[in-house]
């Protein structure tokens, strides 16, 4: 007798996401699956749009994690300062409703900015010591904006699961923290970086790089990847793994560095020795106009 296979639907089905362009539209979709059944888990992926295989990534271990997957892409507006990129962020949401749906999203959220950010919002989320270093120093208000957003989201969502990437690491120890301290019922799951080939870690906004940017942008992930070797080889000095990184972007980059900073992953603070199992070397820095950022945890 001869022997069936049977393949699953599902291993080989592009998902045809339905788009939600307001909250009701959301929430009665939501509650209705929750309603048809109560085992009918909801994963989150938040993003800014402009999807790339970093964003497909978490989509499809979103979809590992809940049958249902709602990505929501919303370029927010209060997570940028007054002179940064927010009108001319990229955006291309016939093409982002494509990567999402073949990676798995079942939904996309694309709020109105009335929606998430009306005039009389008044009430933020202050995300504490935790964003004083790193961007949060260059950045003031960024993580305010992030955190803010990110709750209203979950509210508007109530995912089960929420992904994040470690790319943006101190977003993600901020955003877990803020779960852990307000008590929210999401589990948060983060996903490692995905890179380019050369080891520039993808990003929408590598898309502003001029050529030579382009070429010389994987040093940041090489100065960071010195410093790990470093660590590797049992220095455990801040100043002297900063060095390091910074002395390799220097010498291979036109870029302008914002920081590079060895700190304790579990607090974000300086301090003059690091541990490991518990270290982020984070930098950011500026080519041309772009400010690009990367991490290595140790
Ligand atoms: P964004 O659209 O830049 O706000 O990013 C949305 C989510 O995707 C955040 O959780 C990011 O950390 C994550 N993400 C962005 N780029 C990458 C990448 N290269 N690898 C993994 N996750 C990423």
């Amino acid at each position: 007798m001869t022997a069936l296979a049977i393949v699953s639907v599902h291993d080989c089905e592009t998902v045809n996401p339905t788009i939600h362009r307001d909250a009701n539209s959301l929430r009665e979709r939501l509650s209705s699956s929750r309603d048809a059944s109560d085992s009918s888990e909801i994963a989150f992926v938040p993003t800014m749009g402009y999807l790339h295989e970093g964003h497909a990534t978490l989509i499809r271990r979103a979809a590992e994690l809940a049958p249902r997957v709602v990505v929501s892409v919303f370029v927010n507006p209060l997570q940028f300062g007054p002179n940064e990129d927010f009108d001319r962020y990229p955006r291309d949401l016939d093409r982002d409703v494509r990567v999402a749906g073949e990676a798995g999203a079942t939904d996309i959220f694309v709020p109105a900015a009335a929606d998430l950010t009306p005039s009389g919002l008044r009430v933020t989320v202050d995300p504490g010591p935790l964003a004083d270093s790193l961007c949060g120093r260059s950045r003031p208000g960024h993580f305010r904006g992030v955190a803010t957003i990110v709750l209203k989201l979950f509210n508007l969502v109530r995912p089960d699961v929420a992904v994040f990437g470690w790319k943006d690491a101190q977003q993600l120890v901020i955003i877990r923290r803020m779960v852990e301290d307000l008590n929210i019922p999401v589990r948060i799951e983060g996903v490692e970086t995905i890179r380019e080939p050369d080891g520039l870690a993808m990003s929408s906004r590598n898309v502003y790089l001029s050529p030579e940017e382009r070429c010389q942008a994987p040093a940041i992930q090489q100065g960071l990847q010195r410093a790990a070797a470093l660590f590797q080889s049992g220095e455990r000095c801040a100043e002297r793994l900063e060095a390091e990184a910074r002395h390799h972007i220097e010498q291979n980059t036109a870029a302008r560095i914002d920081y590079v900073q060895a700190v304790p992953l579990s607090t974000l603070q300086p301090a003059e020795k690091l541990q490991p199992g518990n270290t982020l070397i984070a930098a950011a820095a500026f080519f041309g106009t772009t400010r690009l950022i990367d991490n290595v945890r140790l």
